[in-house]
């Protein structure tokens, strides 16, 4: 069975076929600038050479079209009909209050996606594109949507509502939704699967530390919390989002610099986090730790502040779960910073978290990095979200 994987953004779209036999990428891709002047497709077949097509790509469908031409070309292609292709997995970043299972694409789907246009303004509407472009380049074929919101809506209420007027969440639904679900899935259950652990009873947190960056904890699977908001806004300090902040420092920086609160919120998801704290230095953490390395002292203030949040949520979280078994790292840099992850768990020695320095010394590969006594296992586990939306969608059509 191949099932096409597809992660569609405003001027973007990234794909994968997977063949489920044995779980691998058979190809992947990337269509950049659709929409915009300069409009481009790589296409990666596996064990092959990179295929890149310059051709204008005025919309979704003209690029989902594109995708299914270069799956196809008879050079570059690995399939010879798209009815080697089972179904279609998408990210789909919000379903709101209405769904949180994976779901089969129909009118209905399509319908709260478009109404949940407001809570996810720059996805929903890219996402919506993507699924009606496969639907006309693949008539009949099952459309399944994953949603990245879909994690976070297991959590109880006292962890996802706000302390404010109850009336805006039934309003609204302004509550606290997540984000990377996707990815807390699959690493909550790989770090299950690979640590060990009680499916049922699994105490796990999970750090998915990229540009964007978020914390889960789950019991069994099932989330309890987890960082990001409403928004991606709040939680961790990111590349260039602030995470945590007092939103009254909204309304003062508005006054004093004469801004209205769209362009300080876009100062707080755009310009701040490591980018802001460093004084402007990067949003790459690569960036910020060799300047920390060269003597810059704002570099190593939010390099430390970084940490220092992600090592505080995850002791808030093991006192959430009344306890924690395991806690497992993830992402871009989660699964490479071999200092950061040491530096984190430097934090935990109360919790009995013991690191494995020779084990720690790892990228990008699963393994346990904690030592034989430590009382937690901590784990690497890289995290894979289009074959979480491909099993996803496996187990739907099945
Ligand atoms: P996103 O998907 O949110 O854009 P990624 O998960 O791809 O993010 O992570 C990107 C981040 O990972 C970048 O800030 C990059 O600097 C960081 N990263 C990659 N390799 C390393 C490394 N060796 N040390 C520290 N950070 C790294």
């Amino acid at each position: 069975m191949k099932i096409l994987v597809i992660n569609c953004g405003s001027s973007s779209l990234k794909y994968q076929l997977i063949d489920m036999a044995g779980e691998s990428v058979i190809a992947k891709g990337l269509c950049e600038r659709i929409g915009i002047e300069g409009s481009k497709l790589t296409h990666e077949p596996a064990d092959q050479d990179k295929y890149v097509v310059e051709n204008p790509m005025p919309d979704h469908t003209t690029a989902i079209q594109m995708v299914m031409d270069a799956l196809q070309d008879k050079d570059h292609g690995v399939i010879t009909s798209t009815d080697e292709i089972t179904a279609i997995g998408h990210r789909v970043l919000h379903a709101g209050t209405v769904y949180s299972d994976s779901i089969i694409v129909n009118e209905d789907v399509k319908r709260v996606i478009k109404e949940c246009f407001d809570l996810g303004p720059l996805h929903n509407p890219a996402n919506l594109m993507g699924i009606e472009a496969c639907e006309k380049a693949m008539p009949g074929k099952a459309n399944v949507a994953v949603w990245d919101t879909g994690f976070g809506m297991k959590m109880p209420e006292k962890a996802y509502l706000y302390a404010i007027p109850y009336e805006y969440y039934e309003k609204y639904s302004i509550r606290r939704y997540g984000f990377h679900g996707t990815s807390h899935m699959f690493v909550s259950g790989e770090a299950i699967k690979f640590g060990g652990l009680d499916p049922e009873k699994a105490k796990v947190i999970v750090c998915h530390l990229g540009n964007g960056a978020s914390v889960s904890a789950s019991i069994g699977g099932k989330c309890v919390d987890t960082s990001m908001g409403l928004t991606p806004l709040e939680g961790l300090i990111m590349g260039t989002r602030s995470g945590d902040i007092d939103p009254a420092v909204v309304q003062f920086i508005c006054n004093k610099e004469g801004k209205d609160v769209n362009e300080v919120l876009n100062i707080l998801n755009k310009k701040s986090g490591v980018l802001g704290m460093s004084g402007g230095i990067s949003s790459d953490f690569r960036d910020i730790e060799n300047a920390k390395k060269e003597g810059n002292h704002l570099a190593a203030v939010a390099m430390d502040a970084f940490i220092y949040r992600v090592a505080k949520y995850i002791g808030a979280y093991t006192a959430a779960m009344n306890g924690v078994d395991a806690i497992a790292f993830t992402a871009g840099v989660g699964e490479n910073d071999v200092a950061g992850r040491k530096a984190i768990c430097e934090y935990l020695g109360y919790l009995g978290v013991k690191i494995d320095d020779e084990a720690n010394n790892v990228r990008g590969k699963e393994r346990v990095i904690s030592a034989a006594d430590s009382k937690v296992k901590v784990m690497l586990i890289p995290t894979n979200e289009e074959l979480a939306i491909a099993r996803e969608t496996k187990a739907l059509i099945q």
